[in-house]
């Protein structure tokens, strides 16, 4: 408030300034009843296996489907429910909403038995004992096989209480579910949290192929990058691939799978079943019509 932010002492009102708390406070409420009343929706974005072209994978992305809203995208409402506590019934709703989409997308579509799925959690998730028990749970209802599903977590998921997150990570480890290392390179990267962190993937931050393949720079980070992750044993995933040069320069690195809006940008789950469907997602790359 005005009366205890020192450098705000001598701010006079200002309407706007109200209109923003005003706005922020509808958001919220309107958030807290979207979970419930089915309104956040998942999108899926293939990740590709570089060498034949196959969709290997599906990334779920959270969107907000708001009356008289529109869509709205993750960085407008996630942010906010980490704030103010909603993330982990939101984190529930996508995850077995992916779960429950990609296990019967495994059982419908020849090709795709093998099919994997990518879900993000974000840092309040990671807190807690919960996760493991709402993770083994879903998998369980859903009947996706456990080594089907990754979770991305990024560093700054991990800063916070590196103890608990380790135990956390290992409990999922323990389900057979594996954990990417999401937006690598960006935030808060050690390579200390390779080393002390079960991960089995990592997902080069969409940053490093911006300048590919001119780019000298970015090329020596994604080819440190890659060299880093295999030689750990990690698969590695190029994030951000927007067209045919850069996946080539990605390729020519030695990363092994993809994922951008050049293969395919992230979609409604009928788009999928679509390309799926029409055997499209098989081909070089998911044709998005
Ligand atoms: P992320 O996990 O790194 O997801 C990739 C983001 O990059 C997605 O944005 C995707 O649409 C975008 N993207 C994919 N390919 C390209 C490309 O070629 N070019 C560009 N410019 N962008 C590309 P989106 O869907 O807006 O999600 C943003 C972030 O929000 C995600 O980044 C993730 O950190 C977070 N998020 C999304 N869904 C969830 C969720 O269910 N739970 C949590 N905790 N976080 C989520
Ligand atoms: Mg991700
Ligand atoms: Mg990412
Ligand atoms: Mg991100």
């Amino acid at each position: 408030s005005a009366k205890h932010g020192g450098k705000r002492r001598h701010a006079t009102y200002q309407p706007q300034m109200h209109t923003r708390v005003r706005r922020r406070q509808e958001l919220a409420t309107a958030l807290e009843r979207a979970a419930g009343r089915g309104e956040i929706a998942v999108h899926y974005q293939p990740i590709v296996d570089l060498a034949s072209g196959r969709t290997v994978a599906v990334e779920a992305l959270a969107r907000w489907d708001r009356p008289d809203h529109g869509m709205l995208a993750p960085d407008v409402f996630i942010p906010l429910a980490e704030e103010i506590g909603l993330m982990a019934e939101i984190g529930r709703v996508v995850l077995r909403e992916a779960c429950s989409r990609v296990a019967s997308w495994r059982r419908t579509f020849p090709g795709m038995e093998d099919l994997r799925l990518g879900v993000n959690l974000a840092p309040s998730e990671i807190g807690g004992r919960a996760l493991v028990e709402d993770v083994a749970s879903v998998l369980a209802e859903t009947g996706l096989p456990p080594d089907r599903l990754m979770l991305e977590i990024t560093e700054s998921g991990v800063m916070g209480n590196p103890g608990e997150a380790l135990a956390v990570m290992v409990g999922l480890r323990d389900l057979g579910v594996s954990l990417a290392l999401d937006d690598f390179g960006t935030g808060h990267s050690s390579l200390a949290h390779l080393r002390e962190f079960p991960i089995d993937t990592l997902k080069i931050a969409r940053e490093f192929a911006t300048g590919l393949p001119d780019s000298a720079v970015d090329t020596a980070f994604v080819e440190t990058i890659v060299r880093l992750g295999r030689s750990l044993g990690l698969d590695v995933v190029a994030e951000g691939i927007e067209s045919a040069r850069q996946a080539d320069a990605v390729t020519a690195l030695g990363c092994a799978f993809a994922q951008g809006f050049y293969f395919g940008e992230p979609l409604a789950p009928l788009g999928l079943t679509f390309a799926f469907g029409s055997g499209s997602a098989t081909g070089a790359a998911l044709q998005v019509a």
